[in-house]
């Protein structure tokens, strides 16, 4: 067989391999015969690689690898000896998707010099490939880096091979680099940091890699990189013909090659950018890119550590956050979003080395004034003085002598600017920083009215500019009157842009007002102005809150779930989008007690804030705090303080110890400690959260009521219910004030008082707020949840004590069932087991009651809560159940348990010690022993003077048994 012909049928068929093997198995036959249009011998060759391929050896998945692979095939043998233009052929030092390579040695007059020589298996047109080279290798030749492996001579065999000869390397490839000598992170990154500027000092001359892979990286023996096959790529793809059947794409790494490049569209520095991220990926995960959804999905700040896995020689949690968020933008889809260079990705990474922010989570260096002006209180206030000087003094009259066109261009911009320092610096300064913002702003929206008077669109955009500002204040009625002021002119201009940012802004203003249906109208007709995602997910995701604050958890979670539909399209540029969406999805998921899901989406909430935002910061910190509502409301209490001294010890750092949201944290805190039966730490942090709450926001702020519930329940696991009445009395005032008497949370304050009055007896009062609460609470969340269950508990006990003992026993089991499927084993699930004790005791099922009191005791004692008052309760509920079984003994036991381990059941209190007295008469009377019912009845009475607010029905119960015992 004649030599060219032979190359030219193996050309054609290689060809047509790649194409055949994308189409799948069945359809390839058909393919064959159609494009070899009866040429036997090339159909015969074909079918031949095809069959190669099926071979399970050969075969691994992608078309490109496998036509490597058979192209290998060939023989690739060049002895020792052998002469290539000059170079004489040493050894074979390696074998790579491009065929073999040599090491090589030429000698001129008193040198020698070494190279190492690719012997290109392939067959092309010699002439052509020839003349490409030398006009390429006056480009490579002007690629003068250390770390860039020259290419010193190439050419075309006479069997109608490439070669090519560049500078031998004594080094490993970077792989082997990696396994073996098992660098640190930071040698690691160093490394790649240097490889990068090498690729964009090469870019700077204007040539692309366009194959970066480990095997064309050899690390020397000093730990320093070397990029080989520089322009190879290059030289080999361009084929002159049908670019669809350009045989170079075979070279191509499909594991490193950008999407675009394996389209096959047109091709930049972008191609060698990704590259350059998937070898960043493998050099800290150990795990391949290519192929692999966990480096592909899921939150971007987790991707590396996930894909890493336990076995990675650098520790996952290393991998977390910035590192990730550089690969991720290094490798997104979209050339555009990647790094626009690749000194701009060395940058990064060097930044990430010296512990400085990141750029690669915004799109310009605003990021990284935020962060400084965040870091540096110092910096934050001269920033601050200099928006005095903008707002009150020369910038103005500056802006004034500007062009119309430029106007509101610059406004933007300045506004962005300030709006932009206040974002960052607003919550961090101090109270003294405070008043000098507000008296800025006061003195800049006075000059606004007159002195722009001239210039509507300036003047719009400054409205819009403060008001945004006074909302940040908490000046709600001044940032109202502003921002509708900006309305009515940008409505005037037809100005959409600025009317989104203005609703958006407005309707926060009317949310934190209480005045929820106008803020959604306006929202509504916002979302018919505009199709840009980022805007419209803002826009969905102010409706959610809004739903939130009213109570409409379900809408809420719909409307938050189609932001997150738009956001998550924004891919890399929408993280801090995405972290808002996802919190806020967790929360509504978290109102509606789906506890499994909230867990799940808060975890992945707070890996999208740590992306968004970096490890430490207020965002971050109020979702780890709306994480620890949701643990302290389904009681994992320990878990639930976690997460809130997370939140607490980040708003400390970020915010100094007196902010509100510390307040917030604190209270966060105190209602944990509460719960694991801490109660003398809850007060005194309840006590400290409400002391900066009252300090920051005043005394009649919605935090203060909330705290004041707080403190309110823990006066209740005190028993002090006369305190629990006075404190929800003060809360409840403080909600209807402020207009949220109608919210969650002021239903849970009406519930809770209703609660506390009904233990006082104070039944006419207790009701409508019980059952006004238990309504409602029932219409906004549905029969399945928590607050639902807290209203029928005290509903029960309201009509326990009122004598109605059917609907007492109705509702206690309804609490029940809701406790058992949301809240096993927890106190809440105790506490409604002992109501319906209590219930079934006075219907008379005695039996039933018993084991309620039984299953509360237990529960606590899993909890290790045996020195809580409710335990004893719980033992004197069953000494009861017990004395109406008959069960004299067994009531007696229990009660004398009561009075030797008195400190140990938190029973101490005069209270159950007398009531336990009283039982152990009667229980001596029915045992027919009149000395002891006797002596027990006078011990029972000597308590009475010490015991303190007696509970009107313990009281009652007390004399029954004393009556009992001496009938
Ligand atoms: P690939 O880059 O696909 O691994 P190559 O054909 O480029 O395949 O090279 C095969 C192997 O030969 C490389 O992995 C490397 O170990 C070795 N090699 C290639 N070029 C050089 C060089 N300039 N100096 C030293 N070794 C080299
Ligand atoms: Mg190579």
């Amino acid at each position: 067989m004649n030599d060219t012909s032979d190359i030219e049928l193996k050309r054609r068929a290689y060809a047509l391999l790649r194409e055949a093997l994308e189409l799948a198995p069945s359809q390839r036959e058909v393919f064959v015969t159609a494009h070899c249009a009866g040429d036997t011998r090339l159909q015969a060759v074909l079918q031949q690689l095809l069959a190669a391929e099926s071979a399970p050896h050969l075969l691994d998945g992608s078309a490109a690898t496998v036509a490597e692979r058979l192209a290998a095939h060939t023989d690739d043998e060049l002895a020792a000896g052998t002469q290539i233009a000059g170079w004489n052929i040493q050894r074979c030092i390696g074998r790579g998707g491009m065929g073999a390579v040599f090491l090589v040695e030429r000698s001129g007059d008193g040198y020698v010099q070494h190279g190492a020589l690719k012997w290109i298996k392939r067959g092309m047109d010699s002439g052509e490939i020839l003349a490409r080279f030398r006009r390429e290798r006056r480009i490579l030749a002007q690629l003068q880096h250390p770390l860039i492996a020259r290419l010193l001579d190439g050419g075309i065999s006479e069997s109608g091979q490439p070669w090519f000869v560049m500078e031998y390397v004594d080094g490993v490839p970077l792989q082997d680099w990696a396994a073996t000598s098992r660098p640190t992170l930071a040698q690691r990154l160093d490394l790649f940091r240097q490889l990068a500027e090498a690729v964009a000092y090469a870019h700077g001359q204007l040539v692309v890699h366009r194959d970066l892979k480990p095997g064309n990286v050899l690390v020397d023996a000093q730990g320093l990189p070397h990029l080989l096959d520089f322009g190879v790529a290059k030289v080999l793809e361009e084929d002159g013909t049908d670019a669809r059947t350009s045989t170079g794409a075979r070279f191509l790494s499909r594991a490193y090659a950008a999407p675009e490049q394996i389209r096959g569209e047109a091709i930049g520095t972008a191609v060698d950018v990704y590259a350059l991220g998937v070898l960043l990926f493998e050099l800290l995960s150990g795990a391949r890119f290519h192929d692999n959804p966990a480096a592909q999905s899921g939150p971007v700040s987790e991707r590396l550590s996930k894909a890493a896995g336990t076995g990675s020689a650098v520790p996952p949690r290393q991998l977390r956050g910035d590192l990730a968020v550089i690969v991720a933008r290094a490798t997104d889809a979209e050339p555009a979003r990647r790094y626009p260079t690749a000194q701009a990705l060395a940058d990064d990474v060097q930044r990430f080395l010296r512990g400085a922010p990141i750029l690669a989570r915004r799109d310009s260096g605003w990021y990284r004034l935020r962060r400084l002006v965040t870091r540096h209180k110092l910096a934050s206030a001269a920033l601050l003085f200099g928006l005095a000087a903008i707002i009150a003094g020369s910038a103005l009259a500056l802006w004034q002598a500007r062009r119309a066109a430029h106007e509101a261009e610059l406004a933007r911009a300045a506004q962005r600017f300030l709006t932009g320092v206040f974002d960052a610096s607003a919550p961090d300064a101090a109270s003294g920083n405070r008043i000098t913002a507000r008296e800025l702003l006061d003195q800049g929206s006075a000059r606004i009215g007159e002195e722009l008077a001239g210039q509507p669109a300036l003047q719009a955009e400054m409205r819009q500019t403060l008001g945004t500002l006074y909302r940040q204040l908490g000046q709600f009625d001044k940032a109202a009157e502003l921002l509708d002021q900006a309305r009515s002119a940008f409505q005037a201009e037809n100005n959409t842009s600025s009317l989104v940012e203005n609703a958006l802004q407005l309707a926060q203003v009317r949310r934190e007002q209480a005045q929820y249906a106008q803020a959604l109208e306006l929202l509504t007709q916002t979302q018919q102005q505009t199709d840009d995602p980022r805007q419209l997910s803002a826009l969905l995701a102010e409706r959610a809150q809004i739903e939130d604050r009213q109570g409409k958890f379900a809408d809420g979670l719909a409307s938050i779930r189609a932001a997150t539909a738009l956001s998550d399209r924004l891919g890399i540029q929408g993280l801090a989008e995405q972290a808002r969406d996802h919190q806020l999805e967790a929360l509504l998921l978290a109102r509606l007690a789906r506890y499994d899901e909230a867990d799940a989406a808060f975890r992945d909430a707070i890996a999208r804030a740590e992306t968004a935002y970096g490890n430490e910061h207020s965002q971050l910190a109020t979702v780890h705090n709306d994480y620890a509502v949701m643990l302290l409301d389904r009681q994992s209490s320990a878990a639930g303080e976690r997460e809130a001294r997370i939140g607490l010890d980040m708003r400390r750092k970020r915010l100094g110890l007196q902010h509100a949201a510390v307040g917030e944290s604190l209270t966060i805190l105190g209602i944990a400690l509460r719960q694991q039966g801490k109660l003398e730490e809850s007060a005194a942090v309840l006590g400290e959260a409400l002391a900066i709450q009252r300090a920051a926001l005043g005394q009649r702020h919605p935090a203060v009521a909330s705290t004041l519930n707080s403190l309110a329940n823990l006066a209740m696991s005190q028993q002090d219910f006369p305190r629990m009445v006075d404190l929800l009395s003060e809360s409840r005032a403080i909600f209807q004030e402020n207009h949220l008497g109608d919210s969650p949370q002021g239903r849970t304050v009406d519930s809770n008082l209703g609660i506390g009055l009904t233990r006082l007896e104070r039944l006419d009062e207790a009701e409508p707020l019980l059952r006004a609460a238990l309504a409602r609470n029932r219409q906004a969340v549905g029969d399945m949840h928590p607050l639902v269950m807290s209203s029928l508990n005290g509903l029960s006990q309201w009509e326990r004590r009122r004598g109605n003992g059917a609907a007492a026993e109705a509702n206690a089991t309804e609490a029940l069932a809701i406790a058992d499927k949301l809240l096993a084993g927890s106190r809440d699930n105790a506490a409604v087991r002992q109501t319906l004790g209590a219930a079934q005791l006075i219907n008379g099922h005695a039996e039933a009651a018993r084991d309620n009191f039984r299953s509360c005791r237990a529960v606590l004692e899993k909890l290790g809560a045996q020195a809580e008052p409710r335990y004893a309760g719980a033992m004197l509920g069953q000494a009861r159940a017990e004395l109406a079984l008959g069960h004299a003994a067994q009531a007696s036991e229990l009660a004398q348990a009561l009075l030797d381990n008195g400190a140990s059941y938190g029973a101490g209190s005069a209270a159950v010690r007398a009531m336990a007295w009283a039982i152990m008469a009667e229980a001596a009377r029915n045992l027919g022993q009149p000395a002891q019912a006797l002596a027990a009845q006078k011990e029972a009475e000597r308590l009475l003077p010490e015991w303190t607010n007696p509970d009107p029905e313990n009281l009652r119960q007390f004399r029954a048994h004393l009556g009992q015992a001496t009938r």
